[in-house]
């Protein structure tokens, strides 16, 4: 059976030393969460980072704009955040209503305050092999693959999916870290052929129990990023029952990529509150 890599245990061990390495530091990070509408899913996840905030002693303050916001008035919101030398991060919780062009919010936000790492600049970065702010949930899967010393180098991974917030950030990491990478997507001819080649998959479709153990081979790494629901429960994009019968190691869902993708937020607002101290010092 597969080693299970149990990313709620490691997000909360790493989430403890980041509280103590604030409270040495003298530092008061805050973060600012910029949320459109009343979605539920979107404000359960605003008020779990705002959670995640006070257990780390990092100050949040919410900003909630009406359903009907347009682009200019979420653009006056990230530039008055960008210019408030009291924020540190600036996470605008996605999606956005469709009346809004998130493309350009996204890259309005200032590259130091972009805690999430979707500002063209940071990809940029990220991409050439030098990244800054990563985004989180990739980043916080090279940690959790890290904290279970599951060699990266040399291996070859398949990432499913090609967005911007996981896909092409989790492929770009992963060869910064020496692997082989392909990307699938949608129209990949066959995708288990694809998988049949990966010591590391990484998925990130959306949708549920798609990876099933005939498309695993034996000893690989499953990292499941998908956050499906059958029935009202939450599942991932991995048959995780079956496919954990043939794994080396594999993240269940929830308790896996979720937490760590929280923890990794919390990080890097602590990095930006660290480089602005740096920056200002000088
Ligand atoms: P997305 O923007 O919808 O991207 C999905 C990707 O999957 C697309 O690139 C799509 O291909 C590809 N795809 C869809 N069906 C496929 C198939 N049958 N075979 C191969 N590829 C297929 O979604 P996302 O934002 O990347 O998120 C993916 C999943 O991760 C969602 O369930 C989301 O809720 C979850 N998520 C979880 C976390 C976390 O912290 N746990 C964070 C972010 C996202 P095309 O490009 O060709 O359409």
């Amino acid at each position: 059976m597969a080693t299970i890599l149990d990313g709620k245990k490691i997000a909360d061990m790493r989430m403890e030393i980041l509280k103590e390495e604030i409270e040495d530091s003298g530092l008061y990070p805050r973060l600012a969460t910029v949320i459109v509408g009343s979605d539920p899913a979107s404000k359960m996840y605003v008020r779990m980072k705002h959670r995640a905030c006070e257990k780390t002693g990092i100050g949040s303050v919410g900003v909630e704009l009406a359903a009907d916001a347009t682009t200019g008035q979420v653009l006056r919101t990230v530039l008055g955040l960008n210019n408030d030398g009291d924020i540190d991060g600036i996470l605008i919780q996605l999606p956005l209503p469709g009346q809004v062009d998130a493309a350009r919010v996204i890259a309005a936000v200032s590259p130091d305050k972009d805690v999430d790492g979707f500002q063209p600049f940071n990809l940029g970065l990220l991409f050439s092999g030098r990244p800054r702010f990563a985004p989180c949930t990739p980043k916080g899967i090279m940690t959790l693959l890290s904290e279970y010393h599951i060699e990266i180098t040399g291996t070859r991974a398949v990432v499913i999916g090609r967005s911007i917030d996981v896909g092409r950030p989790m492929a770009a990491l992963l060869t910064n870290a020496d692997a082989t990478v392909t990307i699938c997507h949608s129209k990949t001819r066959n995708l288990t052929e694809e998988l049949h080649r990966a010591d590391i998959i990484v998925s990130a479709i959306g949708n549920a129990h798609y990876i099933t153990r005939d498309m695993v081979r034996p000893g690989a790494v499953v990292v499941d990023v998908g956050i499906n629901y059958i029935d009202g429960r939450l599942a991932g994009d991995v048959d995780f029952e079956q496919v954990q019968q043939v794994a080396s190691a594999i993240t269940p869902v929830p308790g896996g990529v979720g937490p760590m993708t929280i923890a990794t937020l919390m990080e890097n607002t602590y990095k930006a509150a660290s480089l602005r101290s740096c920056d200002s010092a000088w």
